[in-house]
C-alpha cells in the first residue's frame, strides 16, 4: 500500500503515519518525490486498509500497489530516480559511462585502463576483484589487492570505482573501498546477498540474471530496497536464448519496459551481452537511443592478453573511438556523457 501525503503535510504528520504503521508491525519507507511524498507500507492489505490512515492529518489517500514489486515501482514514485554517487549522478540527463577491465590483474594494467577510460569520458572505473568464474580453475581475482589498486586508480584519476561482490566476505571487504557495489548476473537471486547489500547503504548496480524475467529482476531490486537502500541501478547484460552466435542476447526492449515499470535508472552492458568487441559500439549506441542511463563496458589496455573476457574487451583506442561517436548522439538526445 502507499499512503500519499498531501502537499501541506508536515514532518510530524509523516512521522505520525510511520509510527502508527510501526505499532501494527508494518515496515514503512518514505519516498520523497518532487511532486509528492508517499509512505510505502509493506504488509497485509486488509489490515492496513482498516487502520483509518486516511483520517490522519496530512494524508491525502491510501492506495494499493497492484504490482508484486512495490518500492521499485513507478506506482510509488512517478518521477525518475537519480542516484548520487559521492557527488556524481546516475540518471536524469546523464548518460554515464562505466568502463574498465573485466578483472583487476595487476597495478599497471589497472592504472593504464583507468587513465585511458577517464580521458575518453568515462565517469566510473570497473574492475573485478572477486570473479565468479564458470570454471573453478580460472583466475578468481586479486581480492584485497585488487581493491587497493582500484582505490589507487580513483585517487589518481578522480573516477568513481565499482566492483562485483559475490558473498558476505567480499561485500564486507569491498565496502571499505568502492563507491558502488555490483551484484552480478549469477547472484541476482542470491537473496541473502541482496539483503546484505540493502543493509549496506552503498549504491548498487544490480545486473539481470542470465535467465531472469523482468519481473524477477525487479523483485531482486525490491529485496535491496526493502532493507532501506534506495540507491539501486539496474543493468541489462543480455539473457540466455537459443542463439549461440552471440554470448547472450541483448534484450534491448527491457530498457523502455523498465522505464515504464520502475523509477530506477537502468544501464546496459553491451560487452557481456555480445561476447565480441565488434558488437559493443553498435549495441552501446542502441542503449543510448533506447533511453538507457548509461553503459558498462569492458576495456583492457591489451585485450589479447586479458586474463578474463579478452574477446569482448575494447582496447583503449577502440573505446575512445566509441565514446567520440556516442558524444554527438548523446547531445542530440539531450543526454550528457
Ligand atoms: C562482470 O561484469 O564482470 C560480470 C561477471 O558480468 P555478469 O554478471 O553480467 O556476467
Ligand atoms: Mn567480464
Amino acid at each position: 500500500m502507499i499512503i500519499v501525503m498531501n502537499k501541506k503535510a508536515s514532518e510530524n504528520n509523516i512521522r505520525a503515519v510511520t509510527e502508527k504503521l510501526g505499532k501494527e508491525g508494518f515496515s514503512s519507507h518514505i519516498i520523497r518525490g518532487v511532486e509528492k511524498i508517499v509512505v510505502g507500507a509493506i504488509g497485509d492489505r486488509q489490515t492496513i486498509c482498516s487502520m483509518g490512515l486516511e483520517l490522519m492529518e496530512g494524508v491525502e489517500k491510501v492506495v494499493p500497489i497492484m504490482k508484486p514489486y512495490k518500492l521499485v515501482s513507478r506506482e510509488v514514485k512517478s518521477e525518475d530516480s537519480v542516484i548520487n554517487i559521492n557527488g556524481m549522478e546516475i540518471g536524469g540527463n546523464n548518460f554515464t559511462v562505466i568502463a574498465g577491465p573485466c578483472a583487476v590483474e595487476n597495478r599497471e594494467q589497472l592504472l593504464l585502463a583507468a587513465e585511458g577510460v577517464k580521458a575518453a569520458g568515462a565517469k566510473v572505473l570497473r574492475g573485478g576483484a572477486f570473479k565468479p568464474r564458470t570454471s573453478p580453475y580460472s583466475f578468481q581475482g586479486l581480492e584485497k589487492k585488487g581493491l587497493e589498486f582500484l582505490a589507487e586508480a580513483r585517487d589518481l584519476t578522480g573516477l568513481k570505482i565499482i566492483t562485483e561482490v559475490i558473498d558476505s566476505y567480499s561485500l564486507e571487504m569491498a565496502l571499505d573501498y568502492v563507491d558502488i557495489i555490483q551484484i552480478g548476473a549469477r547472484n541476482m537471486q542470491n537473496f541473502q546477498l541482496l539483503r546484505l547489500a540493502g543493509k549496506s547503504q552503498k549504491p548498487v548496480v544490480l545486473k539481470r540474471g542470465l535467465s531472469a524475467t523482468v519481473e524477477e529482476w525487479l523483485m531482486a531490486a525490491e529485496y535491496i530496497m526493502s532493507e532501506g537502500n534506495y540507491q539501486v541501478i539496474l543493468c541489462e547484460r543480455g539473457i540466455r536464448t537459443f542463439e549461440t552466435a552471440t554470448r547472450n542476447t541483448l534484450d534491448i526492449s527491457s530498457v523502455p519496459l523498465i522505464k515504464r515499470l520502475s523509477h530506477l535508472p537502468i544501464i546496459v552492458d553491451p560487452s557481456h551481452a555480445a561476447g565480441d568487441w565488434h558488437l559493443v559500439p553498435p549495441l552501446a549506441k542502441a542503449a543510448l537511443a533506447v533511453g538507457a542511463d548509461g553503459i558498462m563496458v569492458e576495456v583492457h589496455p591489451n585485450p589479447m592478453q586479458a586474463m578474463c573476457d579478452g574477446p569482448q574487451s575494447l582496447s583503449i583506442k577502440k573505446f575512445t573511438a566509441m565514446t567520440e561517436e556516442l558524444k554527438p548522439l548523446a547531445a542530440l538526445l539531450s543526454r550528457q556523457i
